[in-house]
């Protein structure tokens, strides 16, 4: 018989962080298997979350497969989807983005112009492929007072070499060449990434649980939501940098493998 920590008593959605909370690089974290099997035996819905707006929801699913763990594209929450959404509500759909190509193609699957001479918004996403060439267009766009949206604030992104430049970095770059700061950031800790989902499932409050590996990203976004918040010690957060917090998670533990028992 397989149970949950009492923490999930009463609750009807998980938001999962992937990166540091289901693995590591190409590396699965210990427990997780197990503990997904054990929402799904109770019946609980999850959703995975990441700000890496390099991978489209298409790459993710093969990552988790190539890990053993079956997803469907539906349970993917990206930043880039907010940025999709925005544009939909302000009925726009002529972009220059600077992001990978599995970036773009899920604009152009949402038939949005991700290369327009004539671009409504500048889009910046965690851009792998980023040249000169498109730093350059973008900072021109940028002084004829185009506004920036950016998928998301982190600095950098870990990898199993160490942090590597993000979002946030490339904003200081824009910033200091053009003085212009984005329009809008999406991603977490903005909760405004979960809305839609909250929304589909009519979920309250206290029927909502993040978990998450970084206290800047994912219990910032507990936080606004006003949701409970499990850290993951398999990620960025050490048991020391626990100390110097304001308020804390409600529950902490080692790595997924905690979370139930056989
Ligand atoms: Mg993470």
């Amino acid at each position: 018989m397989t149970s949950l920590a009492s923490i999930f008593r009463n609750k009807k959605i998980v938001f999962l962080d992937m990166d540091g909370t289901i693995y590591l690089g190409e590396k699965l974290i210990q427990g997780t298997k197990g503990f997904l099997s054990a929402l799904r035996k109770k019946g609980l819905k999850y959703y995975y979350l990441s700000n890496n707006s390099s991978r489209s929801k298409t790459d993710y699913v093969s990552k988790l497969k190539h890990l053993g763990i079956p997803a469907s594209t539906e349970e993917i929450i990206l930043s880039t989807d907010g940025v999709i959404d925005f544009l939909r509500g302000r009925k726009t759909d002529k972009t220059y983005v600077v992001g990978t190509q599995s970036m773009k193609d899920m604009f152009i699957q949402a038939e949005i112009e991700v290369d327009s001479q004539n671009p409504t918004y500048i889009i910046l996403g965690f851009d792998t492929e980023l040249n000169y060439r498109k730093i350059k267009t973008a900072a021109l766009f940028l002084q004829r007072g185009i506004p920036m949206l950016a998928t998301h604030k982190d600095l950098v992104c870990p990898t199993q070499d160490g942090p590597i430049p993000d979002v946030g970095a490339m904003l200081a770059l824009f910033e200091k060449a053009t003085g212009k700061t984005p329009e809008k950031i999406f991603g977490k800790p903005n909760k405004e990434m979960l809305d839609y989902i909250i929304k589909r499932h009519e979920a309250a409050v206290d029927e909502l649980i993040i978990i998450g590996d970084r206290i800047y990203t994912d219990m910032e976004m507990a936080n606004q939501i006003g949701c409970d918040f499990i850290l993951v010690l398999s990620g960025e957060t050490k048991k020391e940098d626990l100390s110097k917090l304001k308020s804390q998670p409600a529950l902490i533990v080692e790595n997924l493998g905690q979370l139930y028992s056989d």
